[in-house]
């Protein structure tokens, strides 16, 4: 690290490598705080990965610092990527945690775009809601 350079980086951890720049990747979108860079198995043509530069595992982690600058460059780059591909629809997704299937322990966001056509689909088995209002409480007492 740099004197200047106040980024957490982790040497174990492969996206750290790439924003470190040990390790190759198609670059998209690059600022202090945030780098976007195709992702090497794409579900759809296009598929992005959206990182912050510095070191989080999952959403749970990231300082409401960080969080907003990932956020603030989403529609940009969600617009961006569905311009030059020609999609109509994009997915924005992170997985956190194994049991969401996560499966590299640096915080990304996936941009999917969708065409009509494109063969992609996410299963939606909707269910439904028992004691909504317990639920409800617990989750409202639990923020922070
Ligand atoms: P996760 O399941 O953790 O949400 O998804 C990790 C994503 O990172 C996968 O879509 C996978 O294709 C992508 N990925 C893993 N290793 C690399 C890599 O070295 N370079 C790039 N560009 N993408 C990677
Ligand atoms: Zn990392």
């Amino acid at each position: 690290l740099n004197a200047g350079q106040t980024q957490t980086l982790d040497a174990a951890c492969i996206f750290c490598n790439i924003v470190g720049n040990r390790i190759p990747c198609h670059r998209v979108y690059e600022d202090d705080a945030v780098l976007a860079f195709l992702d090497i198995g794409p579900l759809t043509r296009g598929h992005v990965l959206v990182i912050p530069k510095s070191h989080h595992a999952t959403l749970m982690d990231l300082p409401a610092e960080v969080a907003g600058q990932i956020a603030e460059r989403l529609p940009k780059l969600s617009r961006a990527v569905l311009k030059a591909t020609g999609a109509s629809g994009v997915h924005l997704l992170v997985n956190n945690g194994k049991a969401a299937q996560q499966a590299v322990g640096h915080v990304h966001f996936h941009l999917i775009p969708r065409s009509p056509g494109d063969g992609f689909k996410i299963p939606w088995e909707a269910g439904t809601v028992a004691d909504a209002e317990g639920l409800r409480a617990a989750i409202h007492a639990a923020i922070e």
